[in-house]
């Protein structure tokens, strides 16, 4: 069993996301099997209670894990399905500890750091090793080195490398490359301080990722090189790239898989790309282009939807067709109207919570519904289309979501039945991978192509069964629902290009080459709306 943990040092963003995922991409298209885990220092039991704006979008497994939108990286580079252990925090590894030490467990021992925590944590990366069967397990450590919070976790890594054999452990360290706008040259500093502070841990890295906007010159990989007391054909560039897809395809250019299977003596195929570059060649050249409007709240982080663009990008080059996403704040269709969606070819409403911004969203459905706009709502995006139509189809100017107006006359959204009683905000919410129902002869239908699927949820409120009938009769149709038949799950609008809506995220289980249904038809459709 072999690990490879990958570390950021000088700034975080720097893209240790896409590095991590783009090794193991590198190392399962020799036909290893590869795994990873995402380690995040934070208190944070999990991702699921915090706001899109510290860490991105919160990302949802089949197991219903909330977890670190780094998790979809990985799904996506590795057309796997992960699960809600493979990311660790510093929440659930104490969370245990504590645990243990309340049942007696530790003896009368004094619980501490080095070796409890560090144990634990160790206990945790290995057993994901083994119930993966992974030939390579890759961990990658949040935060960037210095911080005090990763130090345990660096501890951990530090002390695997000894239990698994040195030549079972590799440490690869990703740091920023600075160009200094005056004198355009490379700089190393940085990067050298950083590995002094990693090499201050006991951990010497064997592996340098220097990210820059250019390639590294060969000046630059030499001092890295010398400073950091790394071979030079183990300094590695970054650069920025036209899209993540292509960074596997970077590194492998550079030597990197062949380097790390030499470095832990492993024996693979010969790497096949043929795919993957297909994908990349269709995203580069499109034959059309369209834009989609995607209204929320926290578009000023594009990470807060990343699994929505990345969708876009899969349906891109499907269907080649380069897609220009519109970022639109949904406060600033409440300010300056509609007028601001002119122009789209389709509108996406994603996930959210909570009243700030909801009637700009209310807003962008009804456009989109009145005219005649290829639309989908998306979770809470569905949840307000539905409300709209109840105010301007059924008539209840009044209908609203209880999560946004409790004491509404026309609740048509309600809190599920089974989160009445619900008490902790964390993990509570109907998670992961439910089973749909979907009515044949449905558009639905046509666009799944199956009756029975899966799609992983995050909600607490749903469609007002009471309500159901009378959204029928005025048109609004109900193509998708649980197995119990009570829950709504995709609605649709005979007649309309294409207006749908899904309680579940579809976004969550696109893959490059297998992009989300919901997100392939929005694309198709705008395409068709375009040149109508
Ligand atoms: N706030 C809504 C709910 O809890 C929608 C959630 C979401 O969009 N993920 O049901």
């Amino acid at each position: 069993m072999k690990y490879i943990i990958v570390t950021g040092g000088v700034i975080s963003g720097l893209g240790k996301g896409i590095t991590t995922s783009s090794i193991a991409k590198i190392l399962k298209s020799r036909g290893l099997n590869v795994t990873a885990i995402k380690i995040d220092p934070y208190l944070n039991y999990d991702a699921g209670t915090m706001n899109p704006y510290q860490h991105g979008e919160v990302f949802v497994l089949d197991d219903g894990g909330e977890v670190d939108l780094d998790l979809g990286n990985y799904e996506r580079f590795l057309d796997t399905n992960l699960s809600f252990d493979h990311n660790i925090t510093t929440g659930k590894v104490y969370k245990t500890v504590i645990e243990r030490e309340r049942r007696g467990e530790y003896l009368g021992k004094t619980v501490q750091i080095i070796p409890h925590i560090t144990e634990e944590i160790k206990r945790r990366v290995k057993k994901i090793a083994v119930e993966c069967d992974a030939d390579v397990t890759i961990i990658e450590i949040g935060g960037t080195v210095g911080d005090i919070e990763s130090m345990p976790f660096l501890e951990a890594m530090r002390q695997l490398w000894i239990e698994e054999g040195t030549r079972n452990v590799l440490f690869v360290h990703t740091t920023l490359v600075p160009i200094m706008d005056v004198v355009g040259e490379q700089k190393t500093k940085p990067t050298q301080h950083s590995v002094k502070e990693l090499r201050s841990l006991g951990i010497q890295p064997d592996i340098i990722i220097g990210r820059a906007k250019e390639r590294l010159t060969e000046e630059t990989r030499r001092k890295i090189s010398l400073f950091c007391n790394v071979p030079y054909e183990a300094v590695i560039s970054a650069p920025d790239a036209r899209s993540i897809y292509e960074v596997p395809l970077i590194f492998e250019e550079q030597g990197l898989g062949e380097y790390i299977m030499g470095k832990l003596q492993m024996w693979g195929e010969k790497p096949d790309w043929k795919e993957w570059k297909r994908f990349l060649r269709n995203l580069y050249n499109p034959k059309d282009e369209v834009t989609i409007g995607i209204v929320g709240k926290y578009v000023h982080l594009k990470d807060s939807y990343i699994s929505h663009s990345e969708s876009l990008t899969h349906a891109s080059a499907k269907l080649r067709t380069k897609v220009n996403v519109k970022w639109i704040d949904s406060e600033d269709i409440e300010e300056k109207g509609v007028e601001i969606l002119k122009g789209l070819h389709g509108i996406l409403i994603p996930g959210g919570f909570g009243s700030r911004g909801s009637e700009g969203k209310i807003m962008a459905a009804q456009y989109a519904r009145e005219n005649n706009i290829p639309f989908l709502g998306v979770c809470f995006g569905f949840q307000l289309a539905v409300v709209e139509f109840a105010r301007h189809v059924l008539g209840y100017e009044d209908a609203n979501s209880t999560e946004l107006h409790s004491s509404t006359s026309a609740p048509v959204i309600d809190l599920l039945p089974e989160q009445r009683n619900v008490e902790n905000l964390g993990g509570t919410m109907r998670l992961g991978s439910q089973k749909i129902i979907i009515e044949k002869g449905s558009e639905a239908y046509r666009i799944y192509r199956r009756t029975n699927i899966y799609e992983r949820h995050r909600h607490r409120y749903e469609v007002n069964p009471e309500y159901i009938e009378e959204f029928e009769k005025h048109g609004l149709h109900f193509s998708g629902k649980d197995e119990s038949g009570e829950r709504m799950e995709i609605f649709e609008l005979p007649g309309h290009i294409f207006y749908m809506g899904a309680q579940f995220h579809p976004e969550l289980k696109s893959r490059p080459l297998r992009p989300s249904p919901l997100h392939l038809e929005l694309v198709r459709k705008a395409i068709e709306f375009k040149n109508s």
